[in-house]
Formats: structure tokens, C-alpha cells, sequence
């Protein structure tokens, strides 16, 4: 590049062709070093203003510039853009596989009479050999590499032709200026970028990542996030948000449940028909629609200014798509609730997915969603975590935006876990090392199954020595050893637990571990029937709540039979917390169907109704989740196929659920008042005598916890077995 500008002609040319009155941010450096004929390498989040770091270089150059960009929808964008700054259509063209010969030869006639200022080309059109062979006798001015991080098998969105690029490059004649520009990039990433395409020497520049006007909140994931999100979205109603789920089935029942909540909500996702889905973009950014659900295909180029909240109902893959994500909130520098629904099952479903990937592939994986654990977990600014995770330093006391999270306004508790990390780690090394988390803590709690039966280990000395702290204890102390990298995950023998070195060096000269009290983050599909005195329970009424269960008693001993056939302590935590008053109000709370509110429901509705009186409480009528049904398709499947009678192996099957899911919805029916008769193939699993025990058993039970029944009968039946037999139970006794 033979010309040199002087700031004066750069702010012209920024006014002349974009009509901005400044530079924003880094721009103007940026450009004079691309126009200076030096490598660059631009990071900047997004909204920053990066496409114009080359925009406008290629405008004022001679030749033409190369841009390579992932996605073909924000190319086209760029093109309109850029055709609408200038005279001449020419000024800018897509090349890819879709054009027409005709359409080929004009944008090669273009770019040959240097009409065409910037040439957008997918990597993979680039690779190609004649397009090489012709971008080798035409006058370049540089190459933009967009959303550089593709490169990086590290970053967020790995693609792999990029990783060609340099080859290609190599062959344009020599010495041609490179400018790569991410929006996110940990110091890996950035090390990948750089050694890749090729330009370790290039002038990096770098923004601030922080983003002080975001909030960000983690909450536990419960039974009822359906609830806690409509909850959130009606609080702030009529605010534009988007709501990421990672599969499309979860993205379509929520939009659904939103939608009959009376939320303006539209569904985004891949599967959509392209037709459906511009119109949803549409609706969104044209404000015809509040919210948009969607999977992580949607945003990528989003620039609605005004998004006030983010939601994400499962965690994403790792730091920087939560950053990615999370970074549509508040473009505009206003408010930007950032609140994401973590649980660690959640987390295990990820990992088993990518359990089929190439070894250093699942390598990557979970390295990438241990970091996303330990920002869940964390007890530090959720701030200054992400801004070190991109090599930023924050001081939380005095940087932008320091109090803005979850963990600064409503700190953490912490506790000394020496002791506990010690027993831990000691038997891990005493078992050799081959069990897994849950496995693990079973032995410390002093449960038996077949496989620690099979090992002897309940025959140890150190066995049930941890029974002094609950299940959840154990279960976050291991995810923070997990984190803190005194243990590590096995992969190949998928999820066995071992002993890191730090782990081995703890075990010999144990030093301080400060563990975040925390044992609410129970994943959210847990035994359903686990009577939650956590989440749910705090937002309800307590009062109410144990009026509710006196009832539950009496009834129950009019009946003869247990408090909780009647109803589970969710289902009285979230009549506490919604008050229903008609039978119909009550069979949208939580665990109770139809049958069981006109069963049971009467005298529960009357004593509500006398509280909401006596008190002068004010219905939160609006708060009211009405249920979409949408799981209600499946039940029916169930409910008539067992009523025929078939194989409950196939029924699982032909809907695509593992036994666990299985029986899960088949709880939620009989639990909901609907009876099941699976006695076809109970007969099978279990012979007369033992179903006597367990009927003897249950009848007499304070709950209806699997665990105890299991340990009551000290490993006798398995997990599935109990279940089983409590389905039987449950729709015989109380339904
Ligand atoms: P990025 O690629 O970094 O996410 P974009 O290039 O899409 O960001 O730019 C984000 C927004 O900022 C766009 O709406 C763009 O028009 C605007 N913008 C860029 N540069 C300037 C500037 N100098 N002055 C005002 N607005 C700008
Ligand atoms: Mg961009």
C-alpha cells in the first residue's frame, strides 16, 4: 500500500462513506496499521465496531480486499451495506459455490477493473483451485480474516477449513497484509489465531472485555425453572430478551409454556423452515414479538441495541459462548440482566454426548465445560472471573460494573473442608481409583449397591465414614475438587474418578480447602419425588405451607395411609407459592393431575381459601404457570400402551427415553393421580414374596424415599426395582 492518511483523511473518509462523526473505541489505530501494510489482529467484543477496521481500509485502497467469514447470512448483510455507501453495486461481492456462471464472470470482471473494494468469500469457496488461480493475478489490497476464532480447535465455534487458510494465503503473492478480527478469544485462542494464519509478528490490538452495565446471576436449576423463567420474563414484562436452550424439543416447549403464560413469545431454532425463521427474526427485532427462544443458531450478527435480558436455561458449552451469549444484553449500555439456570446434571449430559468424539476432541470438550463448572460454582465476581478468563485483570473494588453479580450482592458462604477433602481423597486412593462421583459417595455415605458389593468395599473400615454430611455436600465438594484440580474425570472409563498430583501432594501434607457453602445446586431432574425443602420452598408461603401438611396428616390418617400418597411436599411447597383456589388451579400445581385434585383436592382448596381471606393475601394470579400439555402427548402414549399391556422396555424405546426417563414419567402419572397397572410386568421382575415386603414396607413409611427403601432392605432390590414396585404402590393405594 503505497498512500499514507493523515487522521484528518481517515475521519473524512469514516464520515463521507459511513456518516460517523468518531472513531469508536480502537478503530482509527487499527486502521492505520492495516493501511500501513503491517499484519493485525483485532479482538474486540462484539458490538465493538470491527467490520469497520476493514471496511473502511478497503474502501480507500487500491485492489481489492479479501474478507473470509463463517456464515454466508452476515456476509450478504455486509454486501448490502456496503452497496448502499456507494455508487457502484460492484463495490462489494459475495463469491461462493451459488452463483451462476453468469453472475461468476461479473464479479471477476469487477474485481479485475478494481471496482470491487472488498470480495467476501467463505473459507471453503477460497480453497477452491480456480478461484486461487485468479485471486493470484488480480491487485489485492489485504485479507480480513472475521470471526478469527474459528480457527482455534479451542474457540467457541471451531471450523475446520479454516485452518487452510494460511496454504492459500502463502500462494497470493507473497507479502499480502493480514488482519484477523474475534470477538472472544482466552489467551489460547489468541495464541492459536496468531501461530495459524501465520502472523505472530502482527500489532495486536485489544479491547476491554468488560461489559459494566451486564448483571450476571447463576441460579440452581430446580424442577421448576419453567416457573422461575416465566416468573422472570412476566416481572419484566414487555422488555425485549432471548432465551438460549441448547435442544430444539426444549426450545419449542418453552416457547409454548411462555406463550399460554400470555408472554409475546416466538420460537428460534435451526429446524425451522427458513421461512418461519425470518419471519421470527423478524417479529423480534421488528418488536412484534418480546421474547425469542432459541438454540444457539440464533444471533450470530443480531444487533438489536435494546435486548435487556439474556436466559439461559442450560449452560452453554463453555466461558466464551456465555460471554457470546450473554453479550446481546444491553448493547446500548443500558440494563442487561445476564441469568443463566445451572445444574450439574446438566453438565454430564454434555459430557456424555461428546463421549463418541475423538479422544482430544473430548479432551477440549471438557476442559472447556470445567471452566463453565467452576464459573457456575465460583464464589468470586462472576466479573473479574470472565475478564480473567480472557487474560483481563479486574479489580472488583474498583473496576466498572464491580458489584454487578449475583456473588457481590448476596455473598457466598465459605467453610473449611480439609478434613472432609482428606476422607475424600483417602478413599478414592483406598478403592483404587474406579468409581465414579456418585459411587464414591455412596461408599461414604455407607450405601451398598451391586458394584460396591461386588468390590467388597462395604466390608472396609472407611465405609459410611462421610455419613455425618448429606449426599449434596459430598456431591459439590467433589465438583469443587473437580475444579480446584485435586481430581480428575476420566475419560476413556467414562467419568471414574482419580487422583490429579496436586490431589496425590494433598493426600501427603493436607493444606487449607475453602469450600463455597452450597449444597443447593441439586440437578433438576432429580428423583422427582424427593420432597425439596430447598429452591421452591424458600419463595413459599411457610405458613401456609405447614398448614398444608397438617391437612396433609389428617387426611392421610382418616385414610390409613401415607402422608405423602396423598400429596408430595413440592406439590404443598408450590401450593404455597400460588394459592390455587379451584380445583382446576390446583391440577396446574406441581405434581398434581386432574384425578388427584378432585380426589384429595377439596378440603386443601377450602383451607387455602379461608388463609387467602383471613390474611387479605393478594393472589399472584398472573404467576399462575399454566402448563402447555405438551408433555401430556407422551403420558397418553404411556398410560395406553401400558393399558395394552406391552413390554415397558418397548414402550421406553419407541419414544426414545432410557429406562431412568422411563420410569420418571411414569411417576409423574401415577404421582399426578393417574393409575398405571404395570402388575404384567412386575411379574416378572419381581415374585410374590418380595412385593409383599415392599407393599409391607411402603404402607408403613415415613416417605417414600428409594434410597431408604433400598437401604431398609440392605440391597436386596436395586434402584429400578423399588421404583418399579412404587409405581404399583402409588396407583394402587392412593389413586
Ligand atoms: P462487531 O463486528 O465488532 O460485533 P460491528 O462491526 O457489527 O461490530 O458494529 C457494531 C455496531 O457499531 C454497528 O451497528 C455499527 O454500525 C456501529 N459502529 C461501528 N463503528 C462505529 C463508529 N465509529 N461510530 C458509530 N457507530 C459505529
Ligand atoms: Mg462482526
Amino acid at each position: 500500500m503505497k498512500k499514507t492518511y493523515s487522521k484528518d483523511e481517515l475521519s473524512a473518509a469514516l464520515k463521507n462513506y459511513f456518516g460517523f462523526s468518531g472513531f469508536k473505541g480502537l478503530q482509527e489505530p487499527v486502521i492505520m496499521n492495516v493501511l500501513s501494510g503491517r499484519d493485525s489482529f483485532v479482538i474486540m467484543p462484539t458490538g465493538g465496531g470491527k467490520s469497520l477496521c476493514y471496511q473502511l481500509p478497503a474502501l480507500i485502497s487500491e485492489g481489492t480486499a479479501i474478507v473470509v467469514s463463517p456464515l454466508i447470512a452476515l456476509m450478504k448483510n455486509q454486501v448490502d451495506f456496503l452497496r448502499s455507501l456507494s455508487e457502484t453495486e460492484g463495490v462489494a461481492h459475495v463469491l461462493n459455490s451459488s452463483l451462476t456462471k453468469s453472475e461468476i464472470k461479473q464479479v471477476r470482471t469487477d474485481v479485475r477493473e478494481g471496482v470491487t473494494k472488498l470480495l467476501y468469500v467463505a473459507p471453503e469457496s477460497l480453497t477452491k483451485e480456480e478461484n486461487v488461480e485468479f485471486l493470484n493475478r488480480v491487485t489485492l489490497s489485504f485479507v480480513a480474516i472475521d470471526e478469527a476464532h474459528c480457527i482455534s480447535e479451542w474457540g467457541h465455534d471451531f471450523r475446520p477449513e479454516y485452518r487452510n487458510l494460511r496454504k492459500i494465503f502463502e500462494r497470493l503473492g507473497g507479502k499480502i497484509p493480514i488482519i484477523g478480527l474475534t470477538a472472544t478469544a482466552t489467551p489460547k485462542v489468541q495464541e492459536d489465531i496468531l501461530k495459524n494464519l501465520g502472523i505472530q509478528q502482527a500489532t495486536t490490538f485489544k479491547a476491554s472485555f468488560n461489559r459494566p452495565n451486564l448483571y450476571y446471576e447463576i441460579r440452581p436449576k430446580t424442577k421448576s425453572v419453567d416457573a422461575d423463567i416465566t416468573r422472570f420474563v412476566k416481572n419484566n414484562e414487555g422488555k425485549s430478551g432471548i432465551i438460549y436452550c441448547l435442544s430444539r424439543k426444549r426450545v419449542e416447549e418453552l416457547a409454548q409454556t411462555l406463550q399460554v403464560n400470555g408472554i409475546r413469545a416466538i420460537p428460534y431454532h435451526a429446524g425451522l423452515d427458513p421461512k418461519t425463521r425470518v419471519k421470527n427474526q423478524d417479529m423480534f427485532l421488528m418488536e412484534d414479538a418480546d421474547v425469542v427462544v432459541a438454540t444457539i443458531a440464533f444471533g450470530m450478527g443480531i444487533d438489536k441495541p435494546d435486548v435487556r435480558f439474556v436466559i439461559h436455561n442450560d449452560m452453554p458449552k463453555s466461558i466464551e459462548s456465555y460471554y457470546q451469549e450473554t453479550g446481546r444484553a444491553g448493547r446500548d449500555g443500558g440494563e442487561g440482566h445476564c441469568l443463566a439456570f445451572y445444574s450439574y446434571k446438566d453438565i454430564e449430559k454434555l459430557e456424555k454426548f461428546m463421549s463418541g468424539k475423538p479422544v482430544a476432541e473430548q479432551e477440549i470438550g471438557l476442559a472447556l465445560l470445567q471452566d463453565v463448572v467452576a464459573f457456575a460454582e465460583t464464589s468470586v465476581s462472576r466479573r473479574k472471573f470472565i475478564l480473567h478468563y480472557f487474560g483481563e485483570a479486574f479489580d472488583n473494588a474498583t473496576g466498572e460494573g464491580g458489584d454487578m453479580d449475583d456473588n457481590m450482592r448476596h455473598p457466598k458462604k465459605k467453610q473449611e473442608a480439609q478434613k472432609q477433602l482428606l476422607a475424600l481423597l483417602q478413599i478414592i486412593d483406598q478403592t483404587n481409583q474406579k468409581y465414579k462421583a456418585k459411587e464414591i459417595v455412596h461408599v461414604l455415605l455407607g450405601k451398598v449397591n451391586a458394584l460396591i458389593k461386588s468390590h467388597k468395599t462395604d466390608s472396609q473400615p472407611f465405609f459410611g465414614s462421610g455419613a455425618d454430611h448429606p449426599e449434596e455436600f459430598w456431591m459439590a465438594l467433589i465438583r469443587q475438587a473437580l475444579v480446584a484440580g485435586h481430581l480428575i474425570k476420566d475419560i476413556e472409563t467414562y467419568g471414574v474418578l482419580k487422583m490429579s498430583q496436586l490431589g496425590a501432594e494433598f493426600l501427603k501434607s493436607p493444606s487449607s480447602f475453602m469450600m463455597t457453602e452450597d449444597h443447593s445446586y441439586k440437578d433438576a431432574n432429580d428423583d422427582v419425588l424427593v420432597p425439596s425443602a430447598s429452591q421452591g420452598g424458600a419463595a413459599a408461603d411457610q405458613t401456609l405451607f405447614k398448614l398444608l401438611k397438617a391437612q396433609r396428616k389428617t387426611i392421610a390418617d382418616q385414610l390409613n395411609l401415607p402422608p405423602f400418597v396423598i400429596f408430595q411436599d413440592p406439590s404443598l411447597e408450590d401450593m404455597a407459592l400460588k394459592y390455587p383456589i379451584t380445583t382446576e388451579e390446583l391440577s396446574n400445581v406441581h405434581g398434581v393431575g386432574e384425578g388427584k385434585a378432585k380426589k384429595y383436592g377439596a378440603s386443601f382448596i377450602k383451607l387455602i381459601e379461608d388463609y387467602v381471606t383471613e390474611h387479605q393475601i393478594m393472589r399472584p394470579d398472573d404467576f399462575v404457570v399454566k402448563s402447555t400439555g405438551t408433555n401430556s402427548a407422551l403420558k397418553l402414549f404411556i398410560i395406553q400402551s401400558v393399558d395394552r399391556k406391552l413390554p415397558l422396555d418397548d414402550i421406553a424405546q419407541a419414544k426414545g427415553l432410557d429406562m431412568d426417563d422411563f420410569i420418571r414419567e411414569m411417576e409423574a402419572i401415577v404421582y399426578s393421580g393417574t393409575k398405571l397397572n404395570i402388575d404384567y410386568w412386575l411379574e416378572d421382575v419381581l415374585d410374590e414374596d418380595s412385593q409383599d415386603d415392599l407393599y409391607d414396607y411402603f404402607i408403613e413409611a415415613e416417605n417414600d424415599l428409594v434410597d431408604e427403601a433400598m437401604e431398609a432392605f440392605d440391597g436386596d432390590f436395586d434402584e429400578e426395582e423399588v421404583r418399579l414396585y412404587r409405581i404399583k404402590f402409588i396407583s394402587d393405594v392412593a389413586n
